[in-house]
């Protein structure tokens, strides 16, 4: 018998989703358009050196928009992408040189830090988390391919930001999103958690890995819990996805039907993972746990597939 459902309280948001801008990807091809938008007073902007993200201290709190010019006027600047409209008026993600954006955090009017901590401790509204997100990715692909991956030749941004083309064997390259499967692989009233060397102590997580080329979604799940655990899965149920931009992934969420029970840990990709019962998940989830062992921030997708399994709502498939 399962044991009853758990009070977790309301749901938090999941980070990055609530995109708040109307991407007008049809409007993208159209230089004229987009130009006239950057040079309109309403336009605004995210300003972004590497991993970095520039806020402006103001009255009502931390602001992550600028005007171009105040961008300019920052450091120097990399590419302009065109992330979309916010009432009709041109949102734009402006990429910095990220040693002088590392400088800039000395500035007393600004406040310069890394997504994840931004993300962790609400420095800014979702819906701004999701628009800086879509930047720093495409950012981040602009600054590592500059060359032709065809021929060599250095290529040209065009399309607002969202293709380059090299001029001289003409081919197109297209901004890239890496497919990445993260899982809890459960069976009755115990779930699989692991523990990267990079987490910071005590936390425990789904384990997860990148789709590789070739394979499903399904076929992803079952492999790298198979590598990293030594658990074999059957059933794989689609949860939630979420745009992951550290670099450039797409988080895919799943729960998967262990069938085996035995757990081999593949030390050089976790530094742990065992079975959790559902009671103990929970006091996890609730920050309650005696050893204060914990789970990832909402923000992050693991906290959803985690709290779906824990609420019993990750049904049809245990
Ligand atoms: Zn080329």
């Amino acid at each position: 018998m399962m044991s009853p459902r758990p009070d977790l309280g309301p749901k938090p948001s999941l980070g990055y989703i609530a995109n708040i801008l109307e991407r007008a990807a049809e409007r993208r091809t159209d230089d004229a358009f987009v130009a006239a938008l950057v040079a309109d007073e309403g336009a605004r902007a995210y300003a972004i050196g590497g991993e970095l993200i520039v806020l402006k201290k103001g009255a009502n709190g931390l602001d992550p928009l600028f005007t171009p010019a105040e961008v300019q006027a920052l450091a120097a600047t990399t590419e302009t992408i065109f992330l979309g409209l916010a009432d009709r008026a041109g949102r734009f993600g402006i990429g910095l040189d990220a040693k002088a954006t590392e400088a800039l955090k000395s500035r007393a009017d600004l406040h310069v830090s890394d997504l994840r901590s931004i993300a962790v401790q609400g420095l800014t509204d979702n819906g701004h988390l999701s628009a800086i997100a879509e930047a720093k990715a495409l950012l981040h692909w602009h600054a590592r391919h500059r060359f032709c991956a065809n021929c060599g030749a250095p290529t040209r941004i065009v399309q607002g930001g969202w293709r380059r083309d090299c001029p001289v064997c003409e081919v197109q390259h297209f901004p890239r999103t890496d497919p990445v499967v993260i899982m809890l692989a459960v069976t009755g009233d115990r779930c699989l958690l692991g523990r990267s060397r990079r987490f910071v102590p005590n936390m425990w997580s789904c384990l997860a890995g990148f789709v590789e080329p070739g394979e499903s979604i399904e076929q992803a799940v079952r492999r790298e819990t198979l590598e990293e655990a030594g658990i074999t899965c059957g059933r794989v149920s689609y949860f939630a996805s979420q745009p992951w931009p550290f670099p450039m992934s797409l988080m895919i969420g799943c729960h998967a039907q262990a069938l085996t029970s035995d757990i081999v840990v593949d030390r050089t990709e976790l530094e742990d993972a065992r079975w959790f019962d559902r009671e103990e998940v929970a006091l996890m989830l609730l920050r309650r746990h005696p050893d204060s062992l914990g789970t990832p921030p909402p923000v992050a997708i693991a906290h959803h597939i985690i709290r779906a399994w824990v609420e019993d709502e990750a049904q049809g498939f245990v």
